[in-house]
């Protein structure tokens, strides 16, 4: 069994062939996934989901490069955060990437999401691009202490950080693709008992889907590759990185 840890079924590249993903996933052994909220809107959407499928998840959470998207104040996300399917906060975190000139707005939407974990006890669903460091000052400063990083895209120095707060590691497609070198190397250094894996579909496909539309049944190939990279077998992957998501978001229930 495998669970998908990070995808956006809701996008409209996947909502159309819903029913299709679902029978993938269940030929490839995927037995959930936890779908991803980046805005109010899309909040309502993968709580749907959440409430039609008994083995989707959803997260409530405004996206970091979501500039224009209106707000959740603390006390929103945490009326949200009792709803049954909300098992996290997130994606929130800090992207370098898509936004510059004055973050203060982007700096103060991470806070109040770290603020609605700590208050709520939710995991943090951390997205982080070209902001590692900063990423994790915010994280300390404001003692956020349980969550994943998700789609691991940094390296050791950053992985090991990011364990000793406390935090999960969540590997996507990218640890599949060739020149994905510290991304390999940091998967390696991740102990078991905080390894995640996700698609972040419909983004990322991993090798041999490389390039194409992603979706969670994909995650199997994540997870292979990550066995080999360990040297551990596929079946051992998928119980521990199983067993840690219902570890992490122990909101959700089997
Ligand atoms: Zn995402």
């Amino acid at each position: 069994m495998l669970v998908d840890s990070h995808c956006h079924i809701n996008f409209p590249e996947l909502s159309d062939r819903l029913p299709q993903l679902l029978d993938d996933m269940r030929h490839h052994d995927v037995s959930y996934a936890l779908a991803i909220s980046v805005s109010r809107e899309t909040f309502d959407e993968v709580e749907n989901l959440a409430n039609t499928y008994p083995n989707i998840f959803c997260s409530v959470g405004i996206h970091p490069a979501e500039k224009d998207a209106a707000e959740f104040t603390v006390a929103e996300l945490l009326e949200r955060t009792s709803h049954k399917r909300v098992v996290a906060i997130g994606e929130t975190g800090l992207d370098y990437h898509w936004c510059e000139g004055d973050l203060s707005w982007q700096y103060q939407r991470f806070i109040t999401h770290i603020e609605a974990s700590r208050q709520s006890g939710l995991p943090l669903i951390i997205h982080t691009r070209k902001a590692g460091l900063d990423t994790l000052k915010f994280l300390r400063e404001h003692n956020a202490n349980c969550g994943v990083i998700h789609c691991f895209s940094e390296d050791v120095a950053f992985a090991r950080a990011a364990l000793d707060l406390g935090f999960y590691i969540s590997f996507s497609g990218i640890v599949t693709f060739k020149n994905a070198k510290s991304v390999q190397e940091a998967c390696c250094y991740v102990p078991n008992d905080r390894l995640l894996v996700e698609t972040d579909a419909p983004y990322l496909a991993p090798v041999p889907f490389r390039g194409q539309l992603n979706q969670p049944a994909y995650v199997k190939y994540t997870a292979q590759h990550v066995a080999t990279l360990r040297g551990q077998s596929f079946e051992e992957i998928a119980q521990i990185t199983t067993n840690n998501f219902f570890r992490l978001f122990n909101k959700a229930q089997r």
